[in-house]
């Protein structure tokens, strides 16, 4: 018996509990729990042999996790015809098929928020509708990601904006939150994702920035070496969603790639995409450059998923 290989999660399952007891019992039997090979180790079983798993058992804040559920063909299927949606920090997204119709393999990127505390936390996956189907809990742990301090120095104007600039810069900002609301059904990337430039990282993500000895902020993107003029190439397919002069991140392009992944290209000098258009992988979407909040010539490169900042480094490493 297959599933008695995984641990039982009572959560998860609308169960009895002698039958759980007696499921447990019938575990420690036969076999001890063991991971999916490549996986991470709390796969969690439903009742009708639905796997679901994360790409790891922890992350650090700023991470990414990558939520698979495997649905077998000896099994009923899933309860309706509504994709699976997975439910994380008061946020419902569905998960998108890998696989044929009611059967196969399912997924969804998770983005686990910057400076989040550490500790345990969970992301729920409905296996139909939420709140009226058969839900999974997948547990896993954030832990503190290694995150530096530097100190930098920039233009004055961009440390102590004028009121018309404080205006500005909430302006954009909104403009932007609403940019990260889109739920995107296409799931535009095939594959890892790739650097939009092919040169050393200055600053890694997280750093905690003191800029001219008084402003403290953090980096909530990747610097990656690129003397003015340089190529910037889109990390992924995707739909150019902004691509515009921005108060604090200069010449800026937004990709929205689907399912509420997004990447961000600051600092440019040049734009070389519009609002609407898609591109494909390594796409050239503009020059680099330092316009905007920048202490020297150099690509921002930024991700957000379901809303979270995360580190884009993950996106070249578990996006398939
Ligand atoms: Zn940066």
């Amino acid at each position: 018996m297959a599933r008695s290989r995984f641990g039982w999660q009572k959560q998860s399952l609308q169960f009895s509990l002698s039958a759980a007891l007696a499921a447990a019992a019938l575990s420690s039997a036969c076999v001890a729990p063991a991971p999916i090979p490549g996986r991470g180790p709390d796969a969690v079983v439903s009742q009708d042999g639905i796997k679901a798993y994360l790409s790891s058992a922890e992350s650090v804040d700023g991470g990414l996790l990558l939520i698979s559920l495997k649905v077998p063909r000896s099994s009923r299927g899933l309860a309706s015809n509504q994709a699976p949606v997975a439910e994380y920090e008061g946020r419902q997204f569905p998960l998108y098929s890998l696989g044929g119709e009611g059967e196969g393999l399912w997924e969804a990127p998770l983005g686990v928020p910057f400076n989040k505390d550490p500790g345990q936390d969970r992301v729920i996956l409905w296996l139909g509708k939420p709140g009226a189907s058969e839900k999974i809990e997948l547990p896993f742990r954030i832990v503190p990601g290694s995150y530096r301090s530097e100190v930098l120095s920039v233009n004055g104007k961009h440390i102590n904006p004028s009121p018309a600039e404080v205006a500005r810069i909430k302006r954009e900002g909104a403009e932007i939150k609403k940019l990260y609301e889109r739920q995107t059904l296409t799931k535009h990337w095939a594959g890892q994702f790739l650097f939009p430039i092919q040169s050393p990282v200055t600053s890694p993500f997280g750093t905690k920035r003191v800029y001219n000895g008084e402003m403290k902020s953090f980096h909530t993107g990747l610097d990656l070496k690129a003397p003015i003029g340089t190529p910037v190439r889109s990390a992924a397919s995707g739909e150019v969603v902004l691509a515009k002069d921005l108060f604090m991140t200069g010449k800026t392009v937004i990709l929205d790639h689907g399912y509420g992944v997004f990447t961000v290209y600051a600092h440019l000098s040049r734009l070389k995409v519009k609002p609407g258009q898609v591109v494909t992988p390594q796409q050239l979407l503009g020059l680099s450059g330092m316009t905007g909040r920048s202490s020297g010539p150099h690509l921002h490169w930024g991700a957000v998923v379901q809303k979270s900042k995360i580190d884009p480094i993950f996106l070249t490493r578990l996006m398939r």
